[in-house]
């Protein structure tokens, strides 16, 4: 008997799975949109100027590479701390903030989870009803239960606000609700500001922990809008985790670079709970790599870099909203009566598209369209080339 006879095949990644079987499609006007990764309009991954810059300089000044702190670089940090609760922010001047470079926003999530599991072991985590499909897999292997509030409101095209409310009001006091900040993955939808003021109330009376998941600040109407959510936490007085991504903001995806931010009651309460995010990170891989933290410190605390960043970064947002308009222009061009403004309503890089399995099925046998099975296509991913075929494509299967 072998080692390893008993083990089973683990299930395939789902997305993953979509582009294998993207990749072996001959068909020549196959398009992708199953990814999670922003586009250019000619269908490139983009390098950043400010990111090519930035190395630029790098390289120009080379460094020996010693092993970073336990938790990254301290420009690193606090540029991030600057991002996600603004520079002047009071919880920042009375160091109340503990954050710690991450291997991207799943690092910190998971850097996060084992500390909430060290923290209150019994606890139960709760996450939208979709979400991401990794934060059931990440929160269950750090041994949670996991479960589900409503979120996405198939009927109305939109969220089911009371559903969603009603379950954080009956959640147990100490349990952890994986909220996404902005650009909520997969729908498409979120939050008005209104309703976050509801969320963080009953979040406050109950005693429960919130988990702002941030993988796309800056994607949605803006950097200060779509991180306008930790204000209102931050405004509550309430401790909380935060989770940042750079992955989609700075297209840096393979380098991995995000962070985890927790804001505590005190100074004093920040430092003890720093000491215990770097016995996490010291257990798991020691220390964090240097070169992608390295790029973003330095576009963040460089002014000129920093610009250059702000404009490529609304260079994308506003690039993703011209291919919603489009798309729902061509959808009605091609006789779609449906009433698609949902679309355009939706923010970040993904739309629900209100498709069904079957349809998405067809998509991709009959048209070479590849998008998730639950409707969710990649918006970002359509470009001038390729949007004109996947609106008909749509069309013919909406008919
Ligand atoms: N959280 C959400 C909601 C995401 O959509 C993603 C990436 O797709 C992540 C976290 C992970 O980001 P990263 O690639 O930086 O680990």
């Amino acid at each position: 008997m072998s080692l390893f006879a008993a083990v089973a095949m683990a299930p395939r990644d789902p997305i993953l799975g979509l582009n294998e079987q993207f990749n072996a499609d001959p068909n020549p006007s196959k398009v992708n949109l199953g990814v999670g990764v922003y586009y250019d309009d000619n269908g490139k991954l983009p390098l950043l100027a400010c990111v090519a810059a930035a190395e630029a300089q790098m390289q120009a000044a080379p460094k020996p590479r010693g092993y970073l702190p336990i938790d990254g670089i301290a420009a690193y940090d606090s540029a991030v701390q600057g991002l996600v609760f603004g520079a002047d922010s009071e919880v920042l001047k009375a160091k109340r903030v503990a954050t710690v470079q991450a291997l991207g926003g799943t690092g910190g999530l998971k850097i996060g989870a084992d500390f909430l599991k060290r923290l209150n072991p019994g606890a139960t985590v709760l996450i939208s009803d979709p979400s991401w499909e990794n934060h059931r897999a990440l929160f269950t292997n750090a041994g949670f239960p996991v479960e589900t509030y409503p979120y996405y409101d198939a009927a109305n095209r939109g969220i089911h606000f009371d559903g969603m409310l009603g379950a954080l009001n009956a959640a147990a006091a100490g349990t952890v609700v994986v909220l996404h900040a902005c650009c909520h993955n997969p729908t498409g939808y979120d939050l008005t500001p209104a309703q976050w003021a509801q969320v963080v109330e009953v979040v406050k009376a109950k005693g429960l922990v919130a988990f702002l998941d941030m993988a796309y600040q800056g994607f949605g109407e803006g950097i200060a809008e779509d991180g306008a959510v930790i204000q209102q936490f931050l405004a509550a007085g309430l401790d909380f985790f935060v989770s940042t991504s750079f992955s989609k903001s700075f297209s840096l995806y393979g380098e991995r670079v995000g962070a985890l931010s927790v804001v505590c009651a005190s100074a004093e309460e920040a430092t003890k709970v720093l000491s215990q995010l770097k016995i996490v990170i010291r257990t798991n891989y020691s220390n964090p790599p240097t070169h992608g933290a390295q790029v973003v410190a330095t576009v963040l605390s460089t002014p000129a870099l920093r610009a250059q960043w702000e404009e490529e970064l609304a260079g994308m947002r506003v690039r993703i909203k011209q291919m919603r308009e489009a798309l729902v222009a061509e959808l009605k061009a091609a006789g779609i009566t449906d009433d698609l403004s949902y679309v355009i309503r939706q923010k970040g890089m993904f739309s629900y598209s209100g498709l069904s399995a079957e349809q998405m099925q067809r998509l991709r046998t009959e048209f070479g369209v590849y998008g998730v099975d639950s409707g969710r296509i990649c918006v970002a991913a359509l470009n001038s080339k390729n949007l004109k075929p996947v609106a008909a494509a749509i069309a013919a299967v909406k008919r």
